[in-house]
């Protein structure tokens, strides 16, 4: 095997292999960027040392081989005592996974060739910064020495020369740091600081595959749905310095606007510095236009080769570059991140600078990134105070009660409060913490500190750099310019579009997109936002090119209509179980405990007209769409009270000398109807064959409101649909009984409707008899919840809560069957009831109607299987119409 690429051989097709950071070195290589030498060890040397506990025995010798060339190249030898040549080791997987893993700065350095360096640069305050830098990251990355005890030791150092800051520390000082750092290592690690630099490499390179398994790897992968067994690939580069002087530094660029994506000169300049300095928002950096000033030759060389990028990426780029001595260097670039929003407005604008294509436009953005632009956003009112105004980091609006830490943002949020997670600046460590919180507060840090570029990933609102705070995470208080103190538990609301922070609740309101969706923008008018009118074209483009219909989950007018204007074309599923609660409880009630015929079909009749108003209403809300209306699904004792709360009522009661003889009736029939497992039980069609008349009752209640909207002028389009069915028997039985009601309602009314008569399949028995169901069937709905809950035997209402935790600890699934649908099993029983079903009845109309109709994973799935609609919730229709377009293209 080959395990080793120098930049000269590869390119940005490569990153599987070379990861993505080394694919792009490879790719500015290529383009003729200026970019330091070096080389990249693949991602299948690290699966073999992950496999292996060691990496490959032919490993040392390429390795070998290419350092000889990098030396050449740089005329100098690794860690030489009189000219080191110096590296930099750092990880790169091929999924991004910012601050994730780990780098080592600086390898090669030692007690000689420090000295060389500071001769050879002539600078010896430089050499000894960079020594000390080495030892701080190697300890803490190679040699897993807690990183606060270097921090402490340089700050007691700095505290003795009265400082804050390590530009105030000379040469000698940074002498005394090395050493302190020295006997760090040495306490904690039984040895000394490895003084060859050829074994300080090797432990790095090792140290960086071991990094892809760390903890916040692992969080952030599981979080990211990346594969866990990709593994990273290391990059060995001839280091070049940011931190010779003032006419040096580093920085971080974008080539548009991470969060809006407007386009113009966006990133963070540091003088003086090496790159860890900026991402970790330790010194407060300059705006990059400001480097114009600073140094122009080395800007107007940068803005050059960032449009160069961004035409040959065909996309925003972010880039990290260091200055030496006026000399500008490309240590990095990838396509960037970005926000919801901005992902949406840089596709439309890419589409109208003649970039990409529709098509490509509409592949560049997620359902997700949608979903979260459906997110409120805050009003001003209430009587909330400003404290102040920080850089909006990431945007949303985000309400919850301040907490200080990691560990008490996650128990917080595991008992169910909001909270903000506030800290000075966030390190990898916060990560769990992050995904606990509404949002993320920071007192410093730009716009590229690492709160802001994770908070951004994960679509999670952030403010940083809201310098004018004090953050005393011990005391756990933040103290406001004007006094105000607030502390843990105090309600805080962020706004990451703004930079906004506010102590109280602040009021929100619908996101543009939505107000958009809802009619109340016109994407078209000369004063839309940009946004608006991007998600607008980028929609329209995927309803033309999607084969998917999308339809809704509704079982109110309010929620039919609105799904409609959010784009639905029908309702999937109108669960009527819904209309049986609030006062008509006690009409089920009845029709449960009815004792004879007749009380049962009073009850019923009482039922009906109730029923029939829902119905007319859905129906004019959806007139002209089909309606897909499921008859009663749930157990009915769900409409009985509790019955360990009735019996010990009714004991009270006993005890104490009233015997109310309509209570023990009820008690008796809760007791007859209890079951052990009522999702396996007394349900669906089950419901239907058992309780005469219910069924019947239902579907008379269809029927007469479809008359009853075409006598007035509408175009009713009612479905029918029967739950729960696992042979055809039981469908063919409520077909015969459903068709004689259809036919007795349409002849005393004198009006023909003629719904459809179909089935769920939602049982793993329907799915492989689907060819026998489907002879009674003119339409199929997975019922992917139960469907679900019956092949993993997972009970949907009690496992997510009760253990997926440690089956996503385990890795037995990346995310919840419930949520993504699980191909090669559930999935499987789609395929088949496709086929089985088709094959009996080739017109057979398919659908999906379970929550994973809105997953965008899944809702490519069913494009792939040739469904003909997905049906989900109405907030997630645009969503769905998104993701149809997508996975068409
Ligand atoms: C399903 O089981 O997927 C379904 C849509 O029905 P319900 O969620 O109402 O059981
Ligand atoms: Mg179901």
């Amino acid at each position: 095997a080959k395990w080793v690429y120098d930049f000269r051989e590869g390119s940005r097709e490569q990153k599987d292999l070379l990861g993505g950071k080394g694919a792009n070195l490879a790719e500015m290589t290529n383009l003729g960027l200026p970019v330091p030498p070096g080389f990249t060890i693949t991602t299948d040397a690290c699966r073999f040392y992950l496999e292996h506990g060691s990496p490959p025995p032919d490993l040392t010798a390429e390795v070998d081989a290419h350092l000889a060339a990098l030396e050449q190249a740089m005329v100098k030898r690794l860690g030489d005592p009189g000219d080191p040549l110096l590296v930099s080791v750092r990880s790169g997987a091929s999924a991004s996974m910012p601050g994730m893993m780990e780098t080592v700065l600086n390898v090669g350095l030692n007690d000689e060739s420090v000295k060389g360096l500071a001769a050879q640069s002539g600078n010896e305050r430089f050499a000894w910064d960079s020594y000390r830098r080495l030892i701080q990251m190697f300890g803490k990355t190679v040699l897993d020495i807690d990183g606060e005890l270097f921090d402490e030791a340089l700050d007691e150092v700095k505290a003795a020369q009265g400082t804050e800051s390590d530009l105030d520390l000379d040469a000698g000082h940074l002498r005394e740091v090395v050493d302190r750092f020295k006997e760090i290592v040495r306490a904690h690690t039984d040895r000394d600081f490895p003084q060859d630099p050829r074994e300080q490499m090797d432990l790095a390179i090792n140290a960086v595959f071991g990094s892809w398994n760390s903890d916040r790897a692992v969080i952030y992968r599981r979080r990211e749905r990346i594969p866990p067994d990709a593994g990273t690939a290391v990059n060995v580069c001839a280091m070049v310095f940011g931190n010779l002087g003032m006419d040096s530094g580093t920085g971080v660029a974008f080539t548009r606007d991470p969060g809006s994506g407007a386009q113009g000169v966006y990133g963070d300049y540091l003088q003086n510095a090496q790159g860890e300095d900026v991402v970790a928002g330790i010194r407060n950096t300059v705006p990059l236009v400001d480097l114009g000033e600073i140094d122009r030759g080395a800007y107007d060389e940068l803005m050059g080769i960032m449009s160069r990028l961004e035409s040959h990426y065909r996309d925003l780029c972010d880039i990290e570059f260091t200055v030496e001595r006026n000399k500008l260097w490309m240590l990095q670039t990838r396509v960037g991140k970005r926000t919801a929003a901005a992902a949406f407005v840089i596709a439309t604008q890419l589409v109208d600078e003649g970039l990409v294509d529709m098509d490509e436009a509409v592949r560049r953005v997620t359902g997700d990134q949608l979903a979260q632009l459906m997110f409120p956003r805050f009003v001003s009112g209430g009587d909330a105070t400003q404290l102040t105004q920080g850089m909006n980091a990431s945007p949303g609006a985000a309400v919850g009660r301040a907490v200080f830490s990691s560990e008490v943002a996650v128990e917080w949020a595991q008992r169910g409060e909001a909270v903000v997670l506030v800290r000075r600046e966030t390190n990898p460590d916060d990560l769990a913490g992050m995904i606990a919180a509404q949002g993320v507060l920071t007192s410093r840090g730009g716009k590229t500190s690492h709160a802001a570029v994770v908070a951004r990933g994960m679509g999670k609102t952030c403010v940083c750099g809201a310098e004018e705070l004090q953050v005393d995470t011990k005391a756990r208080t933040i103290t406001a310019p004007d006094g105000t103190v607030v502390g843990e538990g105090d309600v805080l609301s962020i706004d990451g579009s703004t930079g906004r922070v506010w102590l109280g609740e602040v009021p929100v309101e619908p996101s543009s997109v939505v107000r958009y969706f809802e009619g109340e923008l016109d994407p078209d008018a000369d004063d839309a936002d940009e946004l608006v009118r991007s998600v607008h074209r980028i929609l329209t483009h995927a309803d033309a090119v999607r084969r998917l219909e999308v339809r809704t989950n509704a079982d109110t007018p309010e929620d039919s209509a609105r799904a409609r204007r959010f784009g639905a074309r029908g309702i999937g599923l109108c669960r009527t179980e819904h209309m049986f609660l609030g006062d008509r409880r006690r009409l089920v009630e009845k029709l449960i405990l009815a004792e004879g015929d007749e009380d049962r079909q009073a009850a019923l009749d009482a039922l009906e007209p109730l029923q029939k108003q829902d119905f007319v209403e859905i129906l004019e809300a959806m007139d002209g769409q089909p309606v897909t209306v499921r008859l009663l699904d749930p157990p009915l004792h769900e409409f009985l009270p509790d019955l360990t709360e009735l019996s010990v009522r009714v004991a009270v009661a006993e005890a104490e000398g009233h015997h109310d003889e309509g209570q023990l009736r009820l008690l008796a029939a809760v007791r007859r109807m209890h079951e052990e497992n009522p999702m396996l039980g007394l349900r669906g069609v089950r419901l239907g064959l058992v309780v005469p008349g219910l069924f019947a009752m239902q579907v008379r209640a269809i029927v007469e409101a479809a008359c009853e909207r075409v006598a007035s002028g509408g175009d009713p389009r009612p479905e029918i649909m029967i739950p729960l069915v696992g042979a055809v028997q039981e469908l063919e039985a409520i077909r015969e009984e459903s068709e004689r009601v259809i036919d007795d309602v349409c002849r005393a009314r004198g009006i023909e409707v003629r719904p459809l008569i179909g089935t769920m399949i939602e049982v793993p028995r329907a799915a492989l008899t689907a060819d026998e169901i489907a002879s009674s069937a003119e339409f199929f709905s997975f019922g992917t919840n139960d469907l679900t809950q019956m092949t993993w035997g997972f009970s949907r209402d009690d496992v997510e809560a009760a253990f997926f935790h440690a089956y996503l600890d385990k890795g037995i699934f990346g995310v919840s069957p419930f949520e993504t649908l699980d191909r090669p099993g559930v999935g499987r029983l789609v395929e088949l009831g496709v086929e089985r079903g088709r094959a009996t009845r080739p017109e057979l109309k398919l659908g999906v109607c379970g929550e994973h109709g809105g997953d965008p994973d899944s809702v490519h799935f069913f494009h792939e299987v040739g469904l003909d609609y997905v049906s989900c919730s109405p907030f997630r229709v645009p969503v769905a119409r998104l993701e149809a377009g997508r996975a068409a293209l």
